[in-house]
């Protein structure tokens, strides 16, 4: 599990300055923009939290994303 203080205050890094870039929960595994629909894999309970990952997943459905997400190259 990631920390939840953690969770509560993290934001989209591609979003937060203009907008709120609240980030949903998905399954334990991916944190998702409300805002721009970018995709941040949690990978060892770390979220990663780049934009170039965000990027990578931002056209696939949720549904779509591979569980457990794949460490980042
Ligand atoms: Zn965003």
């Amino acid at each position: 599990m990631v920390n939840p203080d953690l969770l509560e205050i993290l934001r989209c890094p591609a979003c937060v300055r203009e907008k709120e870039g609240l980030l949903k929960l998905y399954q334990d595994s991916w944190l998702i923009c409300e805002d721009c629909g970018r995709k941040y894999p949690i990978v060892e309970d770390i979220p990663v939290m780049l934009i170039s990952e965000g990027d990578k997943w931002q056209s696939v459905a949720d549904e779509g994303l591979p569980m457990p997400p794949p460490r980042p190259e």
